[in-house]
């Protein structure tokens, strides 16, 4: 009965909602969360209203990389309100509910998609066009759950870096979103190559077009190649998304996001 009621109240908020996004990846540290939060900002500054759903139970770094760690949802008889970024950008995130961003959370899989569900049913997203959902990293139980608790999701965005092994990794992810049949927009490659902070030239440390070739191999859309690039890891840590800035990274996001509108 509670489940349903949930359920209900999940459509209800969904329903206002015109793309639910997932992006995922099969390891930590490849970038998931950076990827998102600038693909948010991107869409944001091109006029789309937008929210990001924090999905990362255990490691939640949302609102730190948005500028709004310090902050706490407000709350009444209607709901959670999303924390609003500098930018505009919607976000909520257990994050916002921890009494210090060192308080460990040793959830499991149940009650972790109990934590994300309750995101999708008693938070008042409103009105947008789309909400990006940042997926615990891994391929394991809480990934799944995670994704299974979200309905509807329009599609998935495949984070990976250029290094050989990360294609074993992506292919994890695209057995995830075939397991749950949910349709793969296209995969990312982050880190590759190097901004060089002197010159400004990419570096391809990794070699070229590694991304590429997962992409071909796991026949998925390719959508871009973000470098790695010092200026802009500066600015996130500070909770400014690097696509603010003018640097590479951006123009490749810009591209990125231009292909995903397509
Ligand atoms: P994940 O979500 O996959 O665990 P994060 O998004 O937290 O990874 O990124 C890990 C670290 O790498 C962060 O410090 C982030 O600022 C940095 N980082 C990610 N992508 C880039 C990039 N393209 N350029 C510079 N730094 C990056």
């Amino acid at each position: 009965k509670m489940m349903e009621q949930q359920n209900a109240e999940i459509r209800e908020k969904m329903s206002k909602i015109k793309y639910k996004i997932a992006v995922i990846s099969g390891k930590g540290g490849v970038g998931k969360s950076t990827v998102t939060v600038n693909l948010a900002a991107t869409l944001n500054m091109m006029g789309k209203s937008v929210g990001v759903l924090d999905g990362d139970i255990h490691g939640p770094n949302i609102p730190q990389m948005l500028g709004v760690s310090e902050i706490q949802p407000l709350a009444d008889e209607n709901g959670i309100y999303p924390v609003l970024s500098p930018q505009g950008i919607r976000t909520m995130s257990i994050g916002y509910f921890l009494p210090d961003v060192n308080t460990p959370i040793i959830w499991r899989g149940p009650k972790a998609s109990g934590a994300v569900r309750q995101f999708l049913s008693d938070v008042n997203w409103g009105d947008l066009d789309f909400l990006l959902i940042d997926t615990p990293p891994g391929s394991g139980d809480i990934q799944l759950t995670t994704l299974q608790s979200i309905p509807d999701i329009d599609g998935i965005i495949i984070v990976t870096t250029p290094e050989e092994v990360s294609v074993l990794d992506a292919r994890k992810s695209v057995s995830t979103a075939n397991t749950l049949e949910i349709p793969i927009i296209g995969l990312i490659e982050n880190m590759g190559g190097f901004v060089c902070p002197e010159c400004d030239k990419v570096i391809d440390v990794f070699g070229k077009g590694g991304g590429e070739k997962a992409a071909k191999e796991l026949d998925v859309y390719f959508l871009g190649r973000i470098p790695l690039d010092v200026k802009a890891r500066v600015a996130s840590d500070r909770g400014i998304p690097m696509v603010t800035l003018d640097c590479k990274a951006s123009e490749e996001f810009k591209k990125v996001v231009g292909q995903v509108l397509e």
